[in-house]
């Protein structure tokens, strides 16, 4: 792009910090589980833009849309392979009409949930089609950027990017989710997933995981191995638990949440938000510490 995007602008201005999760908190509003989230941008838009509103009175300065899992290869297993342009389009709709024009709004993507081949059957051709798909339908609601998150295959994420710059000039951003051992569930460790660096990414990371501590030191190792790269880290809030309630909550709560993300802070994270579990009031404690941090406003970044 010739010009600078907005977001390496405000990244060059402070810590951005983002928002935290939207699958679990739509759960909470009534979303039955085996339902994409999706659907809710056309069924129950106020529902999703009340969790858009809810991150933004906590502090988050960038938003991620509802469209995590809305590739084709994802929206036909519920038969709405049809819906990939609107579902998409209105996710960043939704998310920019609570933003407005000064904070950032990221496309969101992941996983097509189908293994590549060799392990299985999707060529990396037709995923790469089928993100670049997504990332227009993205696209044409007026993102910042377009989040890749949650992988775990570095050959799929390598489709994702590619996907993305096929489809759009927009800035991209990949993280991965690491689990005990600093590896994902398909084995590819910090080494590999720094590889992804080459491909034209604006930050690259690791979110979701088995838990604060792991992830830490997978952001520490990314660092190390590309000094210069800008990193996102949105970590689960703890590991999920199951209460005597019969519900999965997760066991970090927003205070020690909010002081732990320092330690990302100092690792070099600039993007700096909460995966699955966390909800505003761990976004709240996680933005006092980012304003509080001491080049969260500087000019040494
Ligand atoms: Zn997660």
């Amino acid at each position: 792009m010739a010009e600078q995007s907005r977001l390496a602008r405000l990244l060059s201005q402070r810590i951005l910090v983002a928002d935290g999760a939207m699958g679990t908190m739509l759960q909470d509003a009534g979303l039955e589980p085996g339902t994409p989230p999706e659907v809710w941008n056309r069924d129950r838009p106020e529902a999703v833009s009340a969790v858009h509103a809810a991150y933004l009175r906590a502090g988050a300065d960038l938003l991620v849309a509802n469209t995590f899992t809305a590739t084709r290869l994802q929206l036909e297993r519920h038969g709405l392979a049809d819906k990939v342009a609107e579902l998409n389009r209105l996710g960043v709709e939704l998310a920019r009409m609570e933003a407005g024009p000064e904070r950032l709004v990221f496309g969101d993507m992941t996983s097509t949930g189908a293994l590549l081949e060799p392990f299985g059957t999707l060529s990396f051709a037709e995923a790469r089609d089928a993100y670049a798909e997504q990332a227009e339908a993205l696209a044409a609601g007026g993102p910042d950027a377009i989040l890749i998150e949650t992988m775990m295959d570095v050959n799929e994420g390598r489709a994702a990017i590619q996907g993305v710059h096929d489809a759009t000039d927009l800035p991209v951003i990949c993280t991965f989710s690491f689990q005990k051992g600093g590896r994902t569930v398909m084995g590819a460790g910090p080494a590999e997933v720094a590889q992804l660096w080459q491909e034209g990414l604006a930050a690259i990371g690791a979110n979701c995981g088995h838990n604060l501590q792991d992830t830490l030191a997978v952001v520490e190792e990314l660092r190390r191995l590309l000094p210069e790269a800008t990193l996102m880290a949105k970590p689960n809030a703890g590991v999920p638990v199951l209460g005597e309630d019969g519900r999965t909550h997760f066991d970090v709560d927003p205070e020690p949440m909010g002081a732990f993300s320092v330690r990302f802070l100092d690792a070099g994270a600039r993007i700096i938000g909460a995966c699955c579990g966390s909800t505003p009031d761990h976004i709240a404690a996680i933005a006092r510490a980012a304003r509080a941090y001491p080049s969260s406003g500087g000019t040494n970044v």
